[in-house]
């Protein structure tokens, strides 16, 4: 039997070649498009303004397949975990984080990833696969239909979508665009571009790609002001060391829906959290400026510890002192609130309780070169442990 297509894995232009070979017309694409993200529609037969024999003909060649949930975390802050089967025991999550002014939605990009940052729970995991575009568009496909239903409501309850879940985006490139496209499609989503960010670990040349095919807001991972320290932390650095991923950040900035580019910074205790830290992060900031105006802000995050990692969360006093120099310097820095903290989904926690946990260990020992040493023993508000 010949396969049917997944239309979770279009855009709309790609929905547009496939009603093409079925012998439809564009417009009917931009219904079908409609019906299934902006009504949640997966039953053909639901379509009622589509001809039968179109119908009929979806029901033989097509298909809209969603993830299935395997579980769903509500959280006493109003954030909600979802995490996804992707098969063969791999699962995804993501994250719904509600705030006064908008909904965002944290969505993965791949099953583990391949860049094996220090402080990640998912990089530890290992790179299991790519997600396909409908699989990460089905994250939020499912959670807006869910959050609308719940609400009892056809308004749209996600405004924001960040690409801060499992996975490294740009190493996913292919599969993301159209997923990207179909979240900005006034037929889709009807995101404007601010509102999607794509966070990267710093894949310099799929930077340069974006900004030509689809510039949405970029956050660069950064976590360290020298090569020395992100080599260790960030090991994708040692192919794209730091002056290269901030020039790469200057050229997106030409493209960019925003004028700035947010810096991520993970808080690791005595590890990249020192006032002298911060003094050489002002000196590189400044040394990359282009004309005088603000070109970078800075995310600091407060690490979420995990007992494998072997680090601890910087001390909050430390995370202001070193926020000040920064801000004394005029550089535009937060510092972000922890959400979801009691279902683990704050950031660096979407490893899932799925994975076989031995498998996973002798994967990290086969990928994993590098060592930094244990800044301490971890002990206490760690809910893994
Ligand atoms: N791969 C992409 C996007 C996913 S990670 C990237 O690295 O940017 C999203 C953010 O969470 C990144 O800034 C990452 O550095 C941060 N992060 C990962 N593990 C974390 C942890 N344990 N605590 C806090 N932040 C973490
Ligand atoms: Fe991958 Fe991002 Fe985690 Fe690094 S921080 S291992 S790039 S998901």
């Amino acid at each position: 039997m010949q396969s049917t297509a997944n239309l979770l894995d279009f855009d709309l232009q790609g929905l547009a070649a496939f009603c093409d070979q079925l012998g439809e017309k564009r417009f009917r694409a931009t219904q079908l498009f409609r019906w299934i993200h902006q009504r949640g529609a997966a039953d053909f037969d639901q379509m009622t303004d589509l001809a039968k024999s179109l119908r009929q003909k979806l029901s033989v060649h097509a298909r809209v397949e969603g993830l299935r949930p395997i579980s769903q975390h509500d959280s006493a802050d109003g954030t909600i975990k979802w995490l996804f089967d992707v098969g063969d025991g791999n699962a995804v999550e993501a994250v719904y984080i509600p705030e006064d002014d908008r909904g965002t939605l944290c969505v993965s990009s791949q099953a583990g990833c391949a860049v094996g940052c220090r402080f990640c729970s998912t990089g530890h995991q290992g790179f299991s696969r790519n997600l396909s575009t409908g699989e990460i568009i089905a994250q939020l496909w499912y959670a807006e239909h869910f959050l609308r239903r719940r609400a009892g409501s056809d308004e749209r309850v996600i405004s924001n979508v960040v690409m801060m879940g499992m996975g490294e985006p740009l190493q996913n490139y292919a599969n993301l665009l159209p997923a990207l496209r179909t979240m900005l499609d006034d037929h889709g989503y009807g995101l404007s571009r601010r509102r999607v960010t794509v966070s990267t670990s710093g894949v310099v040349p799929m930077m340069d790609r974006l900004a030509q095919d689809c510039p949405v807001a970029l956050a660069v991972s950064l976590h360290a002001p020298s090569d020395v320290l992100r080599d260790n932390l960030v090991p994708l650095n040692r192919k794209y060391p730091i002056d290269e991923l901030l020039e790469a950040c200057n050229r997106y900035l030409e493209f960019a829906p925003r004028d700035f580019i947010t810096f991520e910074y993970c808080m690791l205790d005595g590890v990249n959290d020192t006032a002298e830290h911060a003094r050489q992060l002002v000196e590189l900031v400044r040394r990359h400026a282009r004309g005088t105006g603000v070109w970078c802000k800075f995310n600091l995050i407060p690490f979420n510890p995990f007992p494998a990692s072997g680090l601890l969360r910087s001390p909050s006093e430390q995370v202001q002192a070193f926020a000040k120099v920064l801000l004394d310097a005029g550089i535009v820095t937060t510092v972000r609130k922890t959400r979801g903290d009691d279902i683990d989904a704050a950031c660096g926690q979407l490893a899932g309780d799925v994975k076989d946990r031995t498998r996973v260990a002798e994967r990290i020992a086969q990928q994993r070169s590098i060592e930094i040493k244990p800044v301490a023993v971890l002990t206490g508000n760690n809910k893994e442990a």
